[in-house]
């Protein structure tokens, strides 16, 4: 159980970030419910959780945005007193061939997926000290361990995120705060129905436990990071992907 821990979880307006929201209400944890555009969709997450008994917050932001991001957690500061769990889940695709792949599409991708990363964290770790306990957790992706053809941007920011997650860990670890990143394979989300259904198809025909994955499978995932089963648990990447890559 999270009972008094107030949790951040960035792009959770929708998809995987919705149902880590969702997951870590139910344990509890005050949840600050993070969207960048969509305050109707992140209204009706907070609703749901308020419903089930659970308390959350809305928190616009722009995780990309370095104002946008300090002006965000001081806002959480002044309401909750502290953040001792951070998932940084927000991130975007801006797929296509890598010799057709323009500047804006990398760098658009490096802001939010790897640069909003770094941000959000760095935010958030100075009240994390001062409790001397936190738990950090983002979501990178098996495109960043094997690389995907037409997402070299998005493969290069989850390996990126992969490289933060263990130099972050191993910076923190004596200060009683732990970073982790969890990798989901293929989930059933609005950006991998963004697929085409024959590219969807095909990755389903390799995953060996042979489906999709759920929003709530990776929530687990997260959910287990941030418990006291994972207090010994730092710089390690958990792989939600049905046993797509080993
Ligand atoms: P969705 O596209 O369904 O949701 C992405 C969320 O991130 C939205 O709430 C979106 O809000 C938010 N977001 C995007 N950019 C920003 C930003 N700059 N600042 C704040 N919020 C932002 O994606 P998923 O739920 O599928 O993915 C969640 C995470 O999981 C991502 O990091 C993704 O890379 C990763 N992942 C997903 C996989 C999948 O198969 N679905 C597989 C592997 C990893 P808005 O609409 O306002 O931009």
């Amino acid at each position: 159980m999270l009972d008094g821990k107030v949790a951040i979880v960035t792009g959770a307006s929708r998809g995987i970030g919705r149902a880590i929201a969702v997951n870590l209400a139910a344990q509890k944890a005050r949840v600050f419910i993070n969207y960048r555009q969509n305050e109707q969709a992140a209204r009706q997450v907070q609703e749901e959780i308020v419903k089930e008994g659970g308390a959350a917050d809305l928190l616009e932001c722009d995780v990309a945005s370095p104002d946008n991001v300090a002006g965000a957690v001081k806002k959480v500061l002044e309401a909750a007193g502290h953040i001792d769990i951070l998932v940084n889940n927000a991130g975007r695709t801006r797929d296509n061939i890598f010799v057709f792949m323009k500047e804006s599409d990398w760098d658009e991708v490096l802001d939010t997926n790897l640069k909003g990363t770094y941000l959000m964290t760095k935010a958030v770790i100075r009240p994390m000290f001062k409790a001397k306990w936190g738990r950090i957790v983002t979501i990178a992706s098996v495109a960043g361990q094997y690389g995907n053809p037409g997402q070299v941007n998005y493969s290069a920011s989850k390996a990126g995120i992969i490289g933060f997650t263990k130099a972050v860990g191993r910076e923190l670890a004596e200060r009683g705060i732990t970073v982790n990143a969890v990798s989901p394979g293929l989930i059933d989300t609005e950006m991998s129905r963004s697929l085409p259904e024959k590219a969807r198809q095909e990755i389903v025909s390799q995953i060996p436990i042979g489906r999709i994955g759920t929003a709530e499978e990776v929530a687990d995932a997260v959910s287990f990071l941030v418990s006291e089963w994972a207090d010994y648990i730092t710089g390690q990447v958990i792989a939600v992907n049905g046993g797509l890559f080993m």
